[in-house]
């Protein structure tokens, strides 16, 4: 078996192209592509070190921040989450973790490796993290100085209110641990305004550059809290104390080699950001999820959130009953070139979740995703006529076109 599977001739890897409108990685745009693609130089080379002041400056930028501490760590989202918890919980400490979908499991899951002991508030998937249960808990638990939470639930497409979390937690003496790494570049993240302290978030999402790579940005209470630890940060490669001796302001030393090509990617990820403008790219992730919304209302599909919960980034959507789940998205892939993701853990089998991350948001998308869903609910016996969700998504379009010029002219003549 083993020498016949050897005897396939092995050449280049070409992979196919794919709209990728799942829970991430998302499309690329071109130039960062390009951009990834130049020469390799040293982590140490001074132009490298110059670039790496840029990227910091562009990603403050996008977490709308001005924390010095703010840098890309070397790894997926998930080792985000892993440094903003290794180095801010000591063994014996209480945190309180919101759950309310897949992340905030993970979550416990890192406070408890990390020796603390998890006060979870449970809220139902698909809904937002409940504000008053996070009173509740550290009124309960007057000793725990860390609240945990999902700001944007990729597993249910649910958005929580970050602004009001931290305000409570920050009440009662307690840091905020924020994962951002669905809304970062995709919808409103305003780090400074509503004071979060450890933010992190990851490449491949909103901010469409190649995965591996997880910004974070910590307020001057996270600096002061990790420096105050009695017991060394069990993990040597996630030592805060010692990434800074690369990434900080004043030296400039070996920690471990920069993954220099991806870096090169998210310099220019984040810079396409900066031209378009974050707030401009936040409305364009909303104009896009109005028209997908629109088609996904003419074909009679339901979403498992409610609308004012919505990430316009991400839409859960309920499988209709006698639709074969899987086989729609092995449909969408082969014959479209198409990929959504499927539910996780108790979504699993009941809802597809449709990306409309960074460089993925726009209209040739979601038209081909009306489109394409279209065609392969209606062979699998849905009564859809084709063509009407197009339709809608395009009135949706041309809908928000007029209110724009509206609002043009209107600031116009407020200026005359
Ligand atoms: C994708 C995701 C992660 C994990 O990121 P990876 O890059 O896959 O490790 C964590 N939290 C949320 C909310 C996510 O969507």
């Amino acid at each position: 078996m083993a020498a016949a599977a050897s005897r396939k001739k092995i050449t280049s890897f070409h992979p196919p192209q794919r709209v990728l409108m799942g829970p991430g990685p998302s499309n690329i745009n071109p130039r960062v592509l390009a951009a990834m693609s130049l020469p390799v130089i040293g982590y140490l080379d001074p132009a490298f070190v110059e670039m790496m002041e840029e990227l910091k400056t562009l990603l403050r930028y996008v977490f709308q921040t001005d924390y010095p501490l703010t840098y890309p760590i070397s790894g997926p989202g998930s080792v985000g989450m892993e440094s903003c918890f290794v180095n801010m919980v000591s063994p014996g400490d209480k945190v309180i973790v919101c759950r309310n979908g897949v992340f905030g499991g993970r979550m416990i899951e890192n406070v408890e490796r990390c020796g603390g002991t998890a006060i979870v508030v449970e809220d139902e998937w698909g809904t937002p993290v409940d504000p008053n249960k996070v009173e509740d808990a550290l009124k309960k638990n007057p000793d725990a100085r860390l609240v945990a939470f999902v700001h944007a639930e990729t597993s249910t497409g649910c958005v929580s209110d970050a602004k009001l979390i931290a305000e409570i937690a920050h009440k009662h003496d307690a840091l905020v641990i924020v994962d951002a790494v669905t809304s970062l570049g995709g919808s409103p993240l305003k780090v400074k305004e509503w004071d979060l302290d450890a933010v992190y978030s990851a490449s491949q999402k909103c901010i469409s550059c190649t995965p591996g790579l997880a910004p974070v940005t910590y307020s001057d209470r996270v600096v002061d809290h990790v420096t105050n630890r009695k017991t060394k940060v069990q993990s040597w490669f996630m030592d805060l104390n010692l990434i800074l001796n690369y990434w900080g302001n004043t030296t400039r030393t070996y920690h471990h080699t920069a993954p220099i090509n991806g870096l090169f990617a998210l310099h220019e990820a984040l810079l396409l950001l900066r031209e378009e403008g974050i707030e401009n790219a936040w409305a364009r992730h909303t104009r896009h999820y109005l028209a997908l919304k629109a088609g996904f209302e003419a074909m009679g599909l339901q979403f498992l959130v409610k609308e004012e919960s919505r990430l316009p980034q991400m839409s859960a959507i309920l499988v209709p009953e006698g639709v074969n789940e899987a086989a729609v998205r092995r449909t969408l892939l082969s014959e479209f070139n198409l990929e959504i993701g499927a539910g996780l853990g108790p979504l699993a089998g009941k809802v597809w979740r449709f990306g409309l991350m960074g460089y993925t948001a726009q209209s040739a998308n979601v038209m081909l995703c009306l489109s394409a869903l279209g065609s392969v609910l209606s062979s699998q016996g849905l009564p859809i006529k084709v063509g009407e969700a197009e339709a809608a998504a395009h009135q949706s379009y041309s809908n928000q076109h007029a209110k724009a010029a509206q609002q043009a002219r209107q600031n116009a003549l407020v200026k005359a």
